[in-house]
């Protein structure tokens, strides 16, 4: 089996981190705390968090199944992932990272950031994963392959059996992001962890949680990578107000609202089709649509002229004509397509 530790750059893998008052206190009856340089009157915030969140780590744990110490806690989204990432394997001007294309922005400027090469493969037709070019486009200072299931802004998912044959055959680390695996049928690789140790999952609660503004999103690794991330995080990263409402949030019930979200975009997706200039609506397994229309440009100006925007995506690589739709809520689903009917109206005249 492949060891992921030894794609870990350098002077990560030599690191000492940063250690926190809290980090060193190790239990005891304390009524005193006067070893951080922490205000002492309470207001509720005047206090350090955790920085290891354990607590979030275990309630996360336990909702995906999985132990504590697989799990990272970003607190500034899963974007916060995917910059850490980078910065532990992609040494900057020298190592490159292999992705898809069209595929999420954040990796391409994360990529930058950190002064890596971000070498861009371009789906199938269908949008499949072309698993033998992705391939093919690394070298030996290929450290990264990101791979986005489903995908953004595509909108489809991808087998999991290709998935796996990049993390079996590519001599790197891959990171699978799952952002919207919750929108669908084909489920997470997080099972698949032990058994492929290069393989990284990252998910967040931004979309089907509805917890964008708290801005927590997670990778989970084996032991021995997830550990990296902890080190090379901001000490605490994870605020305390945020830890206290994600432990809230958790023993919701989301599973209504999501299979609201599914049939919407079905309904959505069904109707969207029927209209003239529509040319097609891709298969999803997000909370998203991808509409091909005739004049993207046109619908978007109009569509905002009424108040209503979605995201022109007509001039990304194989979107030509494109604009991407978040399924809405039943009301606001409703307005868009009777301005589609109206845009389509104004058309004929
Ligand atoms: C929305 C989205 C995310 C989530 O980012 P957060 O920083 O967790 O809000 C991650 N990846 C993709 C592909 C996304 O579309």
């Amino acid at each position: 089996m492949i060891d992921p530790t030894k794609f870990i750059r350098d002077n990560i893998r030599r690191l000492v981190p940063y250690s926190t008052a809290r980090d060193e206190f190790k239990g005891g009856e304390i009524s005193v705390w006067i070893d951080a340089n922490e205000n002492p009157y309470d207001n509720g915030l005047n206090r350090y968090p955790d920085p290891r969140h354990k607590a979030v780590k275990q309630a996360i744990g336990r909702l995906k199944g999985i132990a504590p110490e697989y799990i990272f806690v970003g607190g500034a989204g899963s974007d916060e992932a995917i910059d850490l990432t980078f910065r532990i394997f992609c040494e900057p001007g020298k190592d490159n990272a292999v992705a898809i294309a069209p595929s999420y922005g954040v990796y391409g400027v994360a990529a930058a950031i950190n002064d890596v090469e971000l070498r861009q493969v371009q789906l199938c037709d269908d949008f499949s994963l072309p698993v033998s070019r992705l391939l093919k486009a690394t070298d030996r200072h290929t450290k990264l392959m990101l791979i986005c299931s489903p995908n953004n802004p595509t909108a489809n998912s991808f087998h999991k059996s290709d998935i796996l044959k990049l993390v079996e055959d590519f001599e790197g680390i891959v990171v699978v992001d799952e952002a919207y695996v919750d929108f669908s049928d084909e489920g997470s690789l997080i099972g698949e962890i032990d058994r492929h140790p290069n393989l990284i999952v990252l998910q967040t609660f931004s979309k089907a949680w509805g917890l964008a503004s708290l801005r927590v999103g997670m990778a989970f690794a084996v032991p021995a990578i997830a550990e990296v991330y902890g080190m090379v995080k901001y000490p605490y990263n994870v605020n305390g107000p945020t830890q206290k409402e994600i432990l809230r949030q958790i023993g919701r019930d989301i599973h209504a609202q999501i299979d609201e979200i599914k049939s919407e975009r079905e309904m959505l997706s069904t109707e969207l089709a029927t209209f003239p200039f529509v040319r097609k609506v891709f298969h999803s397994d997000a909370n998203f649509l991808l509409v091909k229309v005739d004049k993207p440009d046109d619908l978007y100006d109009f569509l905002v002229a009424h108040g209503v925007i979605v995201r022109n995506r007509s001039r990304m690589i194989m979107c030509e004509g494109t604009l991407r739709i978040t399924v809405g809520t039943p009301e606001e689903n409703r307005l868009l397509l009777k301005l589609f009917k109206r845009y389509g109206d104004v058309g004929k005249q």
